[in-house]
């Protein structure tokens, strides 16, 4: 483990560094290891073996890329922010009676028989969900940092340069909820509680600086966003009141996911020590304006987020642009590697051209110390790592799959007509007549459980014990029972139900050109749970059908409609790593144009209704209020793409969930979808209510119970929730379905739950025919 190559710093600063890593393992030891003792197979002791190995592995491994100051503290058994609420003493009431920390802890996370766990959001705009701490009444701020002090004390043992990284006090509150018996207390924001936060953060540097702590790391990404109204000002304040302790280490206000401006140049008015900046989403504008020759910066030049190499020369060329502006300069990646997979090695399915564009965090490591070294020494064509980067970017600028002339010409081909269909009227007349249905119809969302006998038939194909061949007939086996459950239940529109979906994007880039899997390649999605986004590299497009056998297939078995089930090119986009080297509109546009190859093909096969699912809408939207008419512009744009291009006789549908749609309720609406299922029933229908008022009057499907609840609903809840339907649109706009698809469920809870949604269905329509005096 020599350092013997790391520069020599400024006195008292450091040069070479990243916000913080990822936590779950290379090989996810820390899922295996949580779900183990979740289960009653490994004790306490064991899990902390686990989690202290996963910490120190990564020490180690950022110390030997020469990094000279090193992120600890980043690990959690669960989420960082549900760390920070046991720091500051803010777990909920319902928990303080579970007398085993790590018990009361994984309680709060994931609830147990009788109390419910802490709301989970998204954080910021990326695919990870932290735990929402909410603030009561009850709630008295303690602080308690042994986790902390533990992390620096065995970091310390090791010898690492350990800086200690923390949620900052405007983001842990602006992120958590505030709770109270009454709505005029919950309205208020938790950030009125900041006051009452500073002397514990006040505390908590004077214990880091006793336990000979140099650099502190405080994490504000909110200084990014517009959560908040005067966060400048905040910003201000509160780090004035911070950096004026005397007893303290050095305060590095780390900022990442966007720009912060107008805060950056605040904290640039404080005593604080450092700033840490974004500029991959951010710009190096704002360092110059902000005034920031008194601070160390630390500048993340290497995205974090994505796993594409750098380009070392430009990153090279912005920091040396920025050193007369600041008073000293570290190199860093945007952000957390949290959002990247560990390492490229062992990838050996990817091609060895896409394996040389790519960098995931053990690359990026590599890349932050040569950067840090060229600075120093000059000497960047004597790095190994920059002549591959030049390659690499070389070879990806050349590289005939990126640019793929068809898909090119077909996309400056297009004009406004290939996105509009006929007025909603008319092809509302045109579908009631091709395909005559009940009012107030029935229907699922598509996916039905995923039972042990399709992952077996899916894992036997992979090791190659059955052929396709038998899978397709264990395939269709699975469709052959879900038709014939539906039509047990009395559904009005069935589906195949997505046996043979992995994943609902997954599975669609498995089949499209211009995308890539990796074997390895996880990210933590939340807790335990794990994702392997698909690498989106390429100019896009479709083959050969993707659905169509499948939904012919289920077709073949019942008289009634079955719907086609695609995903839209929004989601598609946001959940994969996508092409950073031309605007995100483009590359969703060629998705489109590939998903709506499928819609024609499903049409041509006789699918009378075609549902493409959008969940991801509301997740990519920007965080800064000014961006978000832009991108809501070319999202909306794309899934009509997608969909505009089938008869008016065919129904298209879209799915809605995962998220509050306050924000993109505008959009929904531009969708011009002829039905949209949508996630409504934890929210008591008020969605309903903001359709309406954003002037949508198309046909609406409000989840009518929650799926993401093993608790089968009764008829009588049921039914509350049509009648709160009907009282905000008309009954012959009016659909019946669950929240969400239901593959996280078992067959009898479902059999269940949906001959009592038909049966609520049939005596509202009763109602609906002979209304009630
Ligand atoms: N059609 C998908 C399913 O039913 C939709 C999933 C989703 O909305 N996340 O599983
Ligand atoms: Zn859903």
């Amino acid at each position: 483990m020599s350092n013997d190559k790391a520069p020599s710093p400024h006195r008292g600063t450091f040069t070479t560094t990243v916000p913080g890593v990822a936590r779950i393992g290379a090989n996810r030891e820390l899922k295996r290891a949580v779900e183990a003792y979740w289960a009653g197979r490994t004790d306490a002791a064991n899990l902390k073996q686990v989690a202290d190995s996963i910490a120190r592995d990564s020490w180690n491994q950022m110390v030997r890329n020469g990094f000279d100051s090193v992120p600890v503290n980043t690990f959690s058994y669960y989420d960082h922010m549900l760390d920070a609420a046991v720091m500051l003493g803010a777990l909920p009431p319902r928990v303080a009676s579970i007398a085993d920390p790590l018990d009361r802890y994984f309680a709060a996370a994931r609830g147990n028989d009788t109390v419910a766990p802490l709301e989970m959001t998204k954080w910021f705009d990326t695919n990870y969900h932290y735990l929402v701490p909410e603030i009561g009444p009850e709630t008295s701020f303690a602080l308690d940092a042994s986790i902390v002090l533990g992390a620096v004390a065995d970091a310390q043992a090791l010898g690492i340069p350990a800086r200690p990284v923390i949620v900052g006090p405007i983001t842990f509150l602006a992120l958590s909820k505030t709770v109270g018996a009454d709505a005029e207390a919950v309205s208020i924001s938790p950030l009125a509680r900041i006051d009452e936060l500073l002397p514990l953060y006040v505390d908590l540097l004077a214990q880091l600086a006793a336990a000979g702590v140099e650099w502190v790391q405080l994490d504000e990404p909110t200084l990014v966003t517009d959560q908040a109204e005067g966060l400048a000002d905040l910003a201000e304040r509160v780090y004035r009141a911070l950096s004026e302790s005397t007893d303290r280490p050095k305060l590095l206000v780390q900022t990442y996911f966007g720009d912060a401006r107008d805060r950056l140049a605040a904290l640039g008015r404080t005593g604080i020590d450092g700033v840490g900046v974004d500029l991959i989403a951010g710009s190096a504008d704002s360092i110059r304006d902000a005034q920031l020759t008194g601070k160390h910066v630390v500048a993340g030049v290497v995205d974090g987020r994505n796993i594409w190499r750098t380009d070392l020369h430009a990153a090279l060329e912005t920091l040396r642009e920025l050193r007369p502006h600041v008073g000293s300069l570290a190199v860093s990646t945007s952000c957390s590697t949290l959002h990247v997979p560990y390492t490229l090695r062992g990838e050996s399915q990817i091609d060895d051209a896409l394996y040389g564009w790519l960098a995931f965090a053990e690359e990026k490591f590599a890349e932050v110390g040569a950067l840090s070294r060229a600075l120093l020494h000059g000497e960047a064509d004597q790095e190994p790592q920059f002549t591959a980067s030049r390659t690499a970017l070389l070879s990806r600028t050349t590289d005939p799959r990126l640019h793929v002339p068809a898909v090119r010409e077909r996309l400056t081909g297009l004009s406004s007509s290939d996105w509009t269909r006929a007025d909603a009227a008319v092809r509302r007349e045109a579908q009631d007549a091709a395909l005559p249905l009940p009012i107030l119809p029935t229907t699922t969302i598509g996916s039905y459980p995923q039972t042990v006998e399709i992952r077996r038939a899916r894992s036997a194909l992979k090791n190659g014990t059955i052929d396709a061949a038998t899978y397709r007939a264990r395939m269709e086996q699975e469709i052959a029972q879900v038709i014939a459950l539906q039509e047990k239940v009395g559904l009005d529109v069935l589906v195949h139900g997505e046996p043979e979906r992995n994943d609902m994007v997954q599975y669609f880039a498995e089949q499209l050109d211009g995308f890539a899997a990796t074997a390895n390649g996880w990210v933590q999605s939340y807790g335990s749970r794990c994702v392997r986004p698909p690498i989106l590299f390429g100019d896009v497009a479709r083959p050969t059908p993707m659905t169509v056998g499948w939904t012919t297939y289920a077709q073949s078995l019942t008289n009634r409609p079955v719907k086609g089930m695609l995903t839209g090119p929004v989601t598609i986009i946001a959940w994969s790593f996508v092409r950073d080297d031309q605007p995100l509109a483009v590359t969703a546009n060629q998705v489109a144009l590939a998903i709506r190859d499928e819609t024609v093909d499903l049409e041509r096969a006789g699918v009378p209704i075609i549902q493409v699912d959008e969940p991801a809408l509301r997740e990519l939207l920007p965080l800064r209020t000014a961006d978000r008419v832009a991108y809501l512009d070319w999202a909306v744009r794309a899934f009509r793409l997608s969909t505009a291009g089938v008869e008016d006789t065919t129904a298209v549908h879209t799915h809605l969930c995962y998220s509050e749609f306050g924000d993109v309720i505008g959009a929904i609406a531009a969708l011009d979808a002829d039905v949209t299922s949508i996630e409504a029933a934890r929210s008591h229908m008020e969605v309903l209510d903001d359709l309406n008022d954003a002037g949508f009057a198309a046909q609406v499907g409000p989840g009518v119970y929650d799926i993401h609840s093993p608790r089968i609903p009764s008829i009588d809840e049921i039914t509350t929730s049509l009648r709160e339907a009907l009282g905000a649109v008309s009954a012959n706009r009016l659909w019946v379905n669950p929240d969400c698809g239901l593959k996280t469920r078992r067959t009898d809870e479902v059999v269940v739950a949906l001959k009592r949604m038909v049966a609520a269905a049939v005596a509202a329509r009763a109602e609906v025919a002979a209304p009630v005096a």
